[in-house]
């Protein structure tokens, strides 16, 4: 990524209410509270300059005529169009089956999984600052961790101040994921740690076999769960010790939570990964990483299990001309500015395509 285009992103955040902060801060972060009122002036933004949007409107299939996209099937009817940017995210399985069957070319990529861990906030506090009147200036202390091993084991997504959530995207199946406020203000602070899956490990050479593999240990949680979406929790303690007894545990997950044993949410090579790493994170924080740490699980939205393929320079799918796959479900990004770049360097291509028909 340029630095120039990662500015324009943060930029546009702010111009629609972000913090000024995210300027110059070293780990921008918006509160997930804002997001509402910041995606709401985006969409005013884009109105004003002519754009449209549809809610309650799914895209249901591609118009394709010699090789060119023509339009859109959607669920409120047909689009006509030779310029699709396709951003769909990394959980919308639907349409990864539709892009499929249409045949659309995928591949499978590397994706991470793994489980959140929780720690009161307090205690990253007080082993990232040392004096408790830091926090006061700093605010809720956050954490980057890697365990290198022959497989690493790293933080992801690290909530301070926050809650764990569930993060489903079918009915029937359970993962979770983190957010904080812009204040940083729950007693938690939770992360993901993740490990990475190559394709070679999915047990199947189809493109989407990453995602069904994502599907077998989400439906499990979910039993788990009670079938519920309650969210099963262990101490850190008795996933490294299986036999040794987890009293009730406390969370920020406010729908409920289920003592299980976490093995069962992951493939065996993860929860090896976690079991080796987990250790060595402790030790490099001197015993603070794992004391009273809950562990809650699956995450599976580290990234997309599959890549939409696309032309490098055009950025326009072969056989599918017209068609941008971008973002984090083409799986060409990992957050949202990587995202938001990926997308609007697929938006500057079309726009020099206009720009040179209108000289
Ligand atoms: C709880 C949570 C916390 C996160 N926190 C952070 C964070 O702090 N920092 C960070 O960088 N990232 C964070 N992320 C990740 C970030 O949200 C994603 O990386 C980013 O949103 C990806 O952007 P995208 O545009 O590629 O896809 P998305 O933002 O997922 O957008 C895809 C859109 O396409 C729509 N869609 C899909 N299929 C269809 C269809 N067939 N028809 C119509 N619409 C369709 C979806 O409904 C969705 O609105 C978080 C994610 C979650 C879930």
């Amino acid at each position: 990524m340029t630095g120039a285009d990662v500015d324009w992103v943060l930029e546009a955040f702010v111009d629609c209410g972000g913090r000024d902060s995210i300027l110059y801060e070293q780990r921008p972060h918006l509160g997930s509270n804002k997001l509402p009122m910041i995606c709401r002036n985006f969409r005013r933004k884009i109105e004003a300059a002519g754009g449209e949007y549809l809610f309650d409107c799914c895209v249901e299939g591609l118009i394709v005529r010699d090789g060119q996209i023509v339009g859109l099937q959607t669920s409120s009817g047909e689009i006509a169009t030779r310029h699709v940017i396709l951003g769909i995210g990394h959980s919308a399985r639907d349409t990864y089956e539709m892009l499929h069957e249409l045949g659309v070319p995928m591949i499978q990529k590397p994706f991470q999984l793994g489980l959140r861990i929780e720690q009161s906030q307090e205690q990253i506090n007080a082993h990232k600052y040392g004096h408790s009147e830091y926090e006061q200036i700093l605010g809720a202390a956050d954490y980057t961790i890697v365990a290198k091993g022959q497989r690493d084991l790293y933080s992801f997504c690290m909530c301070a101040g926050g809650f764990v959530i569930p993060s489903v995207s079918e009915p029937g199946m359970f993962c979770t994921n983190g957010m904080s406020r812009s204040r940083h203000d729950t007693p938690y602070a939770n992360s993901g740690l993740m490990v990475t899956l190559e394709p070679h490990e999915f047990g199947s050479p189809h493109p989407l076999a990453g995602m069904e593999l994502q599907r077998q240990f989400e439906r499990i949680a979910y039993e788990l769960g009670r079938a519920d979406y309650l969210c099963p929790i262990q101490s850190a303690e008795s996933f490294l010790n299986p036999g040794s007894s987890s009293p009730s545990l406390p969370s920020s997950y406010e729908r409920g939570v289920v003592l299980a044993d976490l093995h069962a949410v992951l493939p065996d090579a993860v929860s090896k990964a976690i079991e080796i790493g987990l250790p060595l994170m402790d030790q490099k924080w001197r015993g603070d990483f794992l004391k009273n740490a809950t562990l809650v699980g699956p995450e599976m939205r580290g990234s997309a299990p599959v890549r939409i393929d696309r032309d490098l320079k055009s950025r326009q799918t072969q056989g599918f001309q017209g068609l941008y796959p971008v973002g984090e479900g083409a799986g060409y990004a990992g957050g949202i500015i990587t995202a938001a770049v990926d997308g609007l360097r697929s938006a500057r291509e079309i726009v020099l395509e206009f720009a040179a028909i209108g000289h």
